[in-house]
């Protein structure tokens, strides 16, 4: 069975890994036919917008894609093409799971951490103003429709995985009304439809430092958009750095896989990027297939692959971001030999 995915490449070294990604899943045989579309940097170099509405519409005409990461301008320029999509496709859970991995030694094992962050609100809403020379806001922005869906989601999930506990990270003692209603919306669900599931709130900056005095306390992390931004490169440096974090974005009826890393400027074009991040998300998208359209090719090809990035991992075929020499391009080998 073939199921059409669209593939957006991205910028920086998102052309480089997204290649080394379709040579595993081909060898993989895991049946996906790649919809390539644009957006970022590519998209504007082609005289498009930076998100362009093809690129929406093929999204939702099939429902899952793959992506590659996308710069985006500090400071000036357009908006995040990361945010426009999570908006424009109400993209609002975001799921990154942080797991220790075979053959990478980190200050800690049994890391086995489940980041999730809420996709559409906060202060990522872009509303941002001159209010008179000299004096700018941001708004932060929390609806009662944002923070019930996404504790909702968050239960349900830990639910299905089998999960034991979300703990809350929030700063609701200074932002009253809008981390108070995060949190409010989050006890509410606990306790009225979850109560099974052990649920914790910690402030976020004690809750950082007992992350890093020792991650295994936590099971699933649930945060507002941007402490989930910062708290999962927090924790991709946990367990071996960004090159192994992978990441999903859900709605109701659409889903976009990718990385939790950016497009790594200072390394693009060299062919040493870890594509294993985006390999991963592929995983999680191919699971995701399995799992909401009963394809079993899917998760046979997801499982294969796995098991093939582990045993490369342990048999010390690495990049250089995990202390290895391997290439782009040879580590993909690596795990296609072991598939
Ligand atoms: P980054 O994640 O691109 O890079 C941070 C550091 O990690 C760099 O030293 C980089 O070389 C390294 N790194 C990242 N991915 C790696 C990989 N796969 N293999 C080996 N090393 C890797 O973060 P940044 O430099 O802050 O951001 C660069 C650009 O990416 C910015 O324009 C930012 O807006 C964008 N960004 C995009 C996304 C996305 O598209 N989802 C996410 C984060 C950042």
């Amino acid at each position: 069975m073939v199921r059409k995915a669209v593939v957006i490449p991205g910028d920086g070294i998102g052309p480089e890994i997204t290649e080394a990604v379709f040579s595993v899943l081909e060898a993989a045989k895991a049946g996906i036919e790649w919809i390539p579309c644009k957006a970022g940097l590519a998209a504007l170099a082609d005289g498009d917008d930076v998100l362009p509405e093809i690129t929406l519409e093929e999204i939702r005409r099939h429902g899952i894609a793959l992506k590659g990461p996308c710069t985006t301008p500090v400071g000036e320029g357009f908006a995040s093409v990361n945010v426009q999509l999570r908006k424009a496709l109400v993209l609002y859970a975001a799921v990154r799971p942080v797991r220790n991995l075979p053959g990478v030694k980190t200050r800690f094992d049994g890391v086995d951490l489940v980041i999730i962050r809420e996709n559409t609100e906060g202060l990522y809403s872009g509303i941002e103003n001159e209010v008179t020379p000299g004096v700018v806001t941001s708004m932060k922005v929390a609806t009662e429709k944002g923070c019930d869906r996404i504790a909702r989601w968050a239960f349900r999930y830990a639910t299905r995985r089998q999960r034991e506990k979300i703990t809350v990270f929030h700063k609701a003692n200074i932002m009253k009304l809008t981390d108070g209603l995060f949190l409010r919306k989050a006890e509410e669900v606990h306790k009225n439809e979850y109560p099974n599931i052990a649920y914790e709130t910690e402030i976020i900056d004690a809750g950082c430092m007992h992350l890093v005095q020792d991650p295994t306390q936590f099971d699933i992390l649930l945060l507002e958009n941007l402490y989930g931004d910062v708290v999962s490169d927090l924790c991709a440096g946990l367990v071996g750095g960004l090159g192994i974090v992978p990441g999903a974005n859900y709605g109701d009826d659409t889903a976009i896989f990718e990385a939790v890393h950016g497009s790594a400027p200072d390394i693009a074009g060299k062919n040493i990027a870890n594509p294993l991040a985006l390999l991963m998300s592929a995983v999680m998208m191919l699971n995701y297939l399995a799992e909401s359209e009963d394809n079993q090719g899917a998760a046979t090809a997801a499982e294969l692959i796995r098991q093939a990035y582990d045993l490369a991992l342990r048999d010390g075929q690495k990049t250089r971001d995990l202390g290895g020499t391997l290439s782009t391009d040879e580590f993909a080998k690596a795990v296609i030999e072991r598939l």
